[in-house]
């Protein structure tokens, strides 16, 4: 189901002031085609890269994260964390309102908790891996809502937005920022070098993508510092609203 992986080679932690600063314009490397009706789904290369960055933060006993299994434990975690944008380039997807017994990925969507509301269930698989290709840690599965967020295309129609009625539209992109829950790979413990960032959407092939024209799969190098060694603490609260 993917196609060639995207692989933006890049090291992410001596990102240039421009590339954080840059407005998201890969429309043009990925235009809207005929999909036949069915939607095409890729990842945002270019904001991937820009927005990585690796944060500790604490967790303590009964938060949402360690229910949802998106940090390995309790205490002070070390997080690579990114944007996933889910860019739609093909025709819309209209996937509806989640507690609709009717609705045909109804018993795709589990409800979240910790979030208050539906997520549609192993949309997104998020990766480390080693140079040679094997795991490096774990990573997870990361559930999601979609939605129209950021738009791609000049003449592209909002149409969803919320989790109570969800689809990404032809032209827009469904955003999960880094400082939402879960939106990273816990590398606690990781020995210093460089590793393979992955991220999968569409991961478990739920949607029918047609021609699957563009990549379902986005791929960064990333230096991975010393453990022993200190990293930006982040103790803004995490966002659940997506
Ligand atoms: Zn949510």
């Amino acid at each position: 189901m993917n196609r060639t992986a995207w692989t933006a080679m890049a090291v992410l932690l001596l990102a240039p002031a421009w590339a954080l600063a840059q407005r998201t314009s890969v429309s043009g490397d990925f235009p809207i085609y005929d999909n036949g009706g069915k939607p095409d789904f890729t990842v945002d290369p270019k904001r991937f890269v820009s927005q990585m960055e690796i944060v500790d933060r604490l967790f303590e006993t009964g938060d949402c994260e360690l229910e949802e299994g998106t940090v390995g434990g309790t205490g002070y975690r070390r997080l690579l964390r990114f944007d996933t944008v889910i860019i739609n380039a093909g025709q819309d997807l209209s996937v509806g309102d989640p507690t609709d017994p009717a609705n045909p990925y109804h018993d795709n969507f589990f409800f979240a908790a910790c979030h208050g509301h539906y997520h549609n269930e192993g949309f997104s698989d998020y990766k480390l891996l080693k140079l040679d290709g094997s795991l490096a840690a774990p990573g997870h599965k990361q559930a999601f809502c979609l939605e129209d967020n950021l738009r791609y295309a000049n003449d592209a129609k909002r149409q969803f937005v919320s989790c109570s009625f969800q689809g990404v539209s032809s032209g827009y992109g469904d955003w999960y920022y880094k400082q939402l829950s879960g939106q990273w790979i816990d590398i606690t413990g990781l020995p210093e070098g460089d590793y393979i960032v992955r991220v999968t959407v569409n991961a478990i092939g739920l949607f029918d993508e047609g021609e699957n024209r563009y990549p379902d799969t986005v791929e960064a190098r990333v230096h991975v510092p010393d453990p022993r060694k200190k990293v930006t603490l982040d103790d803004t609260p995490l966002l659940q609203e997506k």
